[in-house]
């Protein structure tokens, strides 16, 4: 199976794709919104397609990207159908089976943090995502939302330390960058469920936490009852000059094929040497030289209201001249992957030659 488990540092927050090597179909579990970006490009270079799209719960600390991934997948959004969230495609159910490829994930419900909190378990029980039930010697907390410490109880000893003792635990936070865990090692060393405790004991671990009300909890909780679908004004701020798409690698890009249909709106930056401008290769017509090594030093060159395109010999100084141009506050940038040696194998048009 391809696996990767994926973090956001401002909610400190996992999400986890798992992927069939096979059929390439995957699920996503616990997306975050402002991390759309991140996830489809690794998705797309990894060669995945969603098939579904799950949460544990509805997130009082996050937005859920599962809208953002359905609008490019179409992939049903699954979440239990405790909270009456229209958006819900599939409600996911205690002992539901949810099939990607070669592989499925089984819904076990495990309320107590919230009355809809599921865990999904793989079906040769070697992992379970356990969303804000059991964490990393720790568990998810229980006084708002929906939350009851003794539902947690029954939900973590009955549905989760009843798993095999080799089975990982993959909670959906961690605080202290701890990233996987057994179940054998919860029931051992979890300070608040673990070795012997009782009820009672948790019960009183569990009521003195003394938490701070969640800081996006005004924002999160009626964005996540829409499974992340925001306001018109966002998606119209998303349209933008072209089609850009992002890199896992954080590099803007955009396909040669469309560069050239758009020369002409475009500022088009070369940042190769003189010599290989004038090499074998080429240039594009009406492209700029700045090579990468003096870019920092003369930005204040390029004056321009078009969007920035870079390009190099194979798209790696250019790559970096991205991120310089973008640190200098160009924000409509893009380079052209595989620079001009993917342009020549395209026989887009170039001029070879000439210009000093
Ligand atoms: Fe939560």
């Amino acid at each position: 199976m391809i696996f990767r488990q994926l973090f956001d540092a401002v909610s400190s927050t996992y999400t986890y794709i798992l992927g069939c090597e096979s059929s390439r179909e995957a699920v996503v579990i616990d997306s975050v919104f402002e991390q759309h970006q991140r996830d489809t490009a690794l998705l797309r270079e990894l060669n995945l397609r969603v098939k579904y799209s799950l949460d544990t719960h509805v997130h009082a600390d996050h937005v859920t990207g599962a809208w953002r991934l359905k609008q490019v997948y179409n992939a049903p959004i699954v979440l239990s159908g405790e909270y009456h969230a229209q958006c819900v495609d599939i409600a996911a159910t205690d002992g539901m089976v949810l099939s990607f490829g070669n592989y499925a994930l089984a819904v076990r419900a495990t309320p107590g943090h919230t009355n809809g909190c599921v865990t999904y378990v793989m079906s040769d029980k070697s992992m379970a995502f356990t969303g804000d039930c059991l964490l990393i010697r720790g568990a998810g907390r229980t006084d708002f939302q929906s939350g009851d410490v003794h539902t947690m109880w029954q939900s973590i000893r009955s549905q989760i330390f009843s798993l095999p003792d080799h089975c990982l635990i993959y909670p959906g936070h961690d605080y202290l960058g701890r990233t996987v865990s057994t179940v054998a090692e919860e029931k051992r060393f979890n300070p608040r469920i673990g070795g012997d405790a009782r009820e009672e004991d948790f019960v009183g671990y569990m009521q003195n936490l003394g938490l701070p009300h969640p800081k996006q909890l005004a924002i999160a909780l009626p964005a996540n009852l829409q499974c992340g679908q925001p306001s018109d004004d966002f998606t119209r701020a998303q349209v933008t000059w072209g089609p850009v798409t992002v890199t896992f690698a954080g590099i803007p890009e955009l396909e040669p094929d469309w560069v050239a249909r758009h020369l002409e709106d475009l500022y088009v930056l070369d940042v190769r040497s003189l010599q290989e401008f004038n090499g074998e290769l080429g240039h594009i017509q009406g492209a700029t030289l700045i090579p990468l090594d003096e870019l920092r030093a003369r930005i204040q060159e390029i004056k321009t209201e078009k969007p920035i395109v870079t390009v190099c010999q194979s798209g790696k100084r250019s790559a970096m001249a991205t991120q310089i141009l973008q640190s200098a506050g160009f924000d409509r940038v893009a380079n052209i992957p595989g620079g001009l040696i993917h342009w020549s194998r395209l026989a887009l048009p170039a001029l070879v030659g000439g210009l000093s």
